[in-house]
């Protein structure tokens, strides 16, 4: 069933904006009587029914409200946008499809993109939970320098820093049982020495996802599969 992303999910009933009116009726083609899924993206999945099929004004009747999920797992991906935004979208759409709670653009000494817009990489993330149809829409934050992000206060978890160490630590060798899980990502240039410094000063283990090196969006996306092995990622 198609859904429909709306902030919040009315009690009774609504209308779809002009924009999503109009895919639904005329793009769609649903009728009176048809039913549409609804999803908030913070843990609520409706089923509502067409009361009204106007192409600009599609009203609609909420019949229930399916499920209201927590999460077990968090994953906050810190991660430097690509060069070439296109890989930073197609990063942001998989983190969508896989279950990450949260991304924070990072800035660091060697990053090649310094200027993002977040309300289309919003947008992004919107239609990858409405293909998806999970229930969570990652908060995206602002662009952040690593040495700020360091300095936040953040909840215990398992800090990652995917990183090619010498000693090949990997994302197994975590503790399981810690459900919140902070990793950071670097750009096209990797890291520089001090921010290694910093970050492993700051608690993060230099950790590996294998022996070869993956471009940034390939490292978030493995990163984040992986931990969706290791502890389910809802
Ligand atoms: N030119 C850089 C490579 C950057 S790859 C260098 O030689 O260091 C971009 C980022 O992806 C890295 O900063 C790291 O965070 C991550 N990454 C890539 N391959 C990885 C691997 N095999 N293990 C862990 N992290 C990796």
């Amino acid at each position: 069933m198609q859904a429909f992303f709306c902030e919040t999910i009315p009690d009774t009933g609504g209308i779809l904006d002009a924009n999503d009116s109009r895919h639904c009726i005329s793009v769609l083609r649903k009728r009176e009587g048809d039913h549409i899924t609804l999803l908030d993206g913070k843990g609520s999945l409706a089923i509502a029914k067409i009361t009204q099929a106007h192409a600009r004004k599609c009203h609609f009747e909420i019949e229930r409200v399916e499920k209201r999920e927590t999460r077990d797992t968090r994953l906050h991906i810190a991660i430097a946008p690509t060069k070439s935004i296109d890989r930073f979208e197609f990063f942001l759409e998989k983190a969508t499809e896989i279950g990450v709670e949260e991304i924070t653009p990072l800035l660091c000494r060697y990053s090649e993109r310094k200027i993002i817009k977040q309300e289309r990489l919003h947008r992004i993330l919107v239609a990858a939970l409405k293909q998806s149809e999970r229930l969570w829409l990652p908060k995206l934050n602002p662009l952040t320098s690593l040495l700020d992000f360091l300095k936040q206060k953040q909840e215990p978890a398992n800090q990652v820093l995917a990183y090619v160490p010498e000693d090949n630590f990997l994302l197994r060798n975590f503790d399981s049982k810690v459900k919140n899980w902070l990793a950071l990502v670097g750009p096209e240039g990797g890291f520089s020495e001090e921010e290694v410094l910093s970050a492993k000063a700051a608690g993060y283990i230099p950790t590996s996802l294998g022996n070869y090196r993956l471009r940034t969006e390939t490292a978030g996306i493995v990163l984040a599969s992986q931990v969706a092995q290791l502890s389910e990622l809802i």
